[in-house]
């Protein structure tokens, strides 16, 4: 079959053996198509993708063979995410799920750039759903991208006149600024450079701004939260600049979530921190419930992904890769099949 293996820090299309049931309880599917999320880039960028990997987890596809407790049958049309916790170590029970071993170890096999793959038993059982027969392969895609964000809505713990910045309106800033308002209901502002990723916001209900004067934007936070600025930031950027934004936009004893990776690991000032009773935290992935949630509010619409996707085939993969991290699109999806 088709996929896409790492080779050399890029994408390179090959014919690799077909993932097989055996004896084994799970699934094989046929992937429909997978979204390109911005961990598969820094993954291939880093070298953390060892040579011989197929990247991408965002799937959407068919069952072609099954061996399963569950209702799912041959046919179907489903949509699943990639880690399961075990539910019972130290990490589980304190609800850092993404933290868990198991969690780490479990994954789809080979990867999602592949026209099949096998799902276990217990990825059918715990974080697959049959698709929405309201929504598109596309659309459904973002169920796990969209995990992650619920996760990390629900960790910052606010409320409905609760205020947050969202800095950066790719597509994760696109879905958390909604995520925060239909979690929440919170009033929830958002920046980038991007005129286009702006006004897109915008009609999405989140209060959009231009954050290429540094001095304007802090001064438009401060005059719509009563000088006080935002009860909560959420960093999809890790620059420095981004880093220096949320310090001058949270109020004090507020909260900044960590989203992004930052290129020099340093952050937060400690005296910052310290003084002013800033909790800055991180959240990376989703657990099961979190993923419910997702599908959900995507079933409902109640987070709009239509039509922000750029579809790219399997062997334009290695393109996608770069429109991204160019910023030319604003979501790749690979679509492997009709
Ligand atoms: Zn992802
Ligand atoms: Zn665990």
């Amino acid at each position: 079959m088709k996929s896409a293996v790492v080779e050399n820090h890029k994408n390179v299309i090959k014919d690799i053996k077909e993932p097989e049931l055996s004896n084994r309880k799970g699934a094989i599917v046929q992937v429909y198509g997978c979204g390109l999320c911005g961990s598969d880039i820094v993954k291939l960028r880093t070298g953390k993708a060892k040579d011989g990997t197929v990247l991408g987890h965002e799937i959407v596809g068919k069952i072609v063979e099954i061996n399963s407790d569950t209702d799912f049958k041959v046919n179907d049309d489903i949509v699943s995410s990639h880690h399961i916790p075990c539910f019972n170590c130290e990490y589980c029970k304190n609800e850092h799920y993404s933290m868990c071993e198991h969690f780490k170890t479990t994954n789809i096999f080979p990867g999602g750039f592949s026209e099949y793959i096998f799902l276990s038993e217990e990825h059918l059982k715990n974080v697959a759903y049959k698709i929405p027969e309201n929504m598109t392969y596309e659309e459904i895609s973002f169920y796990e991208p969209l995990g992650c964000i619920v996760r990390a809505v629900k960790r910052a713990d606010l409320n409905k006149n609760s205020t947050v910045l969202v800095i950066g309106l790719g597509s994760i800033g696109y879905l958390s600024g909604q995520a925060f308002n239909a979690i929440y209901g919170c009033k929830t502002f958002g920046c980038d450079l991007i005129e286009e990723r702006i006004n897109l916001a915008c009609n999405a209900g989140i209060d959009a701004f231009n954050s290429s004067d540094f001095e304007k934007s802090e001064q438009f936070i401060k005059e719509k939260t009563n000088n006080m600025g935002v009860d909560a930031v959420f960093m999809t950027s890790g620059s420095d600049k981004a880093i220096e934004l949320a310090l001058k936009t949270v109020r004090n004893g507020g909260k900044i979530i960590v989203f992004a990776s930052t290129p020099n690991n340093k952050g937060y000032g400690n005296n910052e921190i310290y003084y002013r009773e800033l909790t800055v935290f991180g959240s990376y992935s989703p657990a099961p419930v979190d993923l419910k949630t997702s599908f959900e509010l995507l079933q409902t619409g109640k987070i709009k992904v239509k039509d922000i996707s750029t579809v790219y085939s399997l062997d334009d993969v290695q393109q996608a890769f770069d429109d991204t991290v160019s910023n030319k699109i604003f979501k790749a999806y690979i679509k492997i099949k009709e």
